[in-house]
């Protein structure tokens, strides 16, 4: 059957001749040399001071909040529209997650409906770059100045990106990352934690390895988990990581493909190619169907599914403050926030992987003519 998946990783550098010396080495658990390798090497491309490599990007943030000191009685402001993730860290620290809806042309967070939710109980702001374009820092910025607030930097849809040429990575307080399949650079499942400062680095590498010890390695003061990273995963890290300029320009001229062959179909909503502070990199592209479209996302998710040439979609993120799980903690009630909720029913995004070709991108968009006639 003729498919298009919706993403597919590029594994066709020097991955498999680092797996093989960790693997004529014997060096496959997270102490191994790529771990350091990637550490520093990341760092050095995102310009942070510390990087700390870990299992993946959910528990990046996890760590991130535990070592800011967010707990009980703390409040931390995010987007609505974003992964679970973002959400459930904050949650799990056991502090209160206060929400604002998305921008309706870039989906990234709302940056008019923050100061409003700040209160004498927020301790930071959780910024998550959507799809690939970075959300407007400077405003940010100096809220988090003017009022005392940390900043956390969920970047794992940024490898590469910047905000006005500052490395996105490099804003917040702690900044994290996720290597996942579907993510610019990958190990499969793993993440990055960045800082500058050593006092948080230090925490987060301590969270990250069950709060061992150096002195006394079995005594604990502190309880983390084990989050760490595998030598063979940072392996296949290091060898991405040599090629993310190269990924970006095929991310970016994919997303300018297809804008240029969908923008003069109506009825479809695209992603913003550039702000007056970045080009898009288009992590995935986004689609959001107009009012004039009679049907929802899941109605053409399935119809393009089922094409002659079938197409690989997902879903655009559900609202934090419509999850089920929340609902049921009695979080949100009575909140709305109509832009995510709009386009998490309307939108979707179509193949975006490493992987595709310019042929594959004609068949997508032929496809999507075909649905919507
Ligand atoms: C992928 C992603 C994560 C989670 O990363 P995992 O490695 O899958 O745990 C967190 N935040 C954002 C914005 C993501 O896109």
């Amino acid at each position: 059957m003729n498919f298009i998946p919706v993403n597919e990783p590029l594994l066709n550098g020097n991955e498999k001749k680092y797996l093989n010396q960790c693997i004529e080495t014997g060096w496959i658990s997270s102490e191994g040399e790529f771990v350091k390798r990637l550490e520093s090497e990341f760092a050095a491309r995102v310009k942070r001071k510390y990087a700390i490599a870990v299992c993946n990007g959910t528990a990046a943030l996890d760590i991130a909040v535990a070592a800011l000191g967010i707990g009980k009685g703390d409040e931390v402001i995010l987007p609505t529209f974003t992964i679970i993730s973002c959400a459930a860290a904050i949650v799990n620290a056991g502090a209160t997650p206060v929400l604002v809806d998305c921008d309706e042309f870039t989906w990234n967070m709302n940056i008019h409906q923050i100061e409003e939710k700040i209160t004498p109980k927020t301790k930071g702001i959780m910024v998550v770059h959507i799809y690939g374009l970075p959300t407007d820092m400077n405003p940010i910025l100096n809220l988090a100045d003017k009022y005392g607030l940390k900043i956390i930097e969920d970047a794992a849809e940024v490898h590469g990106q910047t905000y006005k040429n500052i490395p996105c990575g490099s804003f917040g307080e702690i900044s994290t990352f996720s290597f996942y399949a579907n993510k610019h650079i990958t190990t499969g499942e793993g993440g990055m934690i960045l800082t500058d400062d050593p006092n948080l680095a230090e925490k987060c590498r301590s969270y990250r390895n069950l709060c061992f010890q150096p002195q006394q390695r079995f005594i604990h003061e502190e309880l983390g988990g084990n989050y760490r990273l595998s030598n063979l995963q940072a392996a296949v890290g290091v060898a991405q990581l040599e090629r993310l300029d190269e990924f970006i320009a095929r991310k970016v001229k994919m997303g300018q493909g297809y804008h240029e062959l969908l923008s003069n179909i109506s009825g479809l909503q695209l992603p913003v190619p550039k702000t007056d502070y970045a080009i898009n990199h288009y992590w995935v592209y986004g689609v959001v169907l107009q009012e004039e479209i009679p049907f929802d996302a899941k109605e053409i998710m399935s119809r393009l599914k089922k094409q002659s040439i079938g197409i690989g979609t997902r879903p655009f993120f559900f609202p934090m403050h419509q999850q089920p799980v929340f609902r049921k903690m009695v979080l949100f009630e009575g909140e709305s926030y109509p832009v995510a909720e709009r386009i998490a029913r309307r939108g979707f995004y179509i193949p975006s992987g490493l992987a595709l070709t310019e042929s594959q991108i004609d068949q997508v968009v032929l496809m999507i003519k075909e649905v919507l006639r």
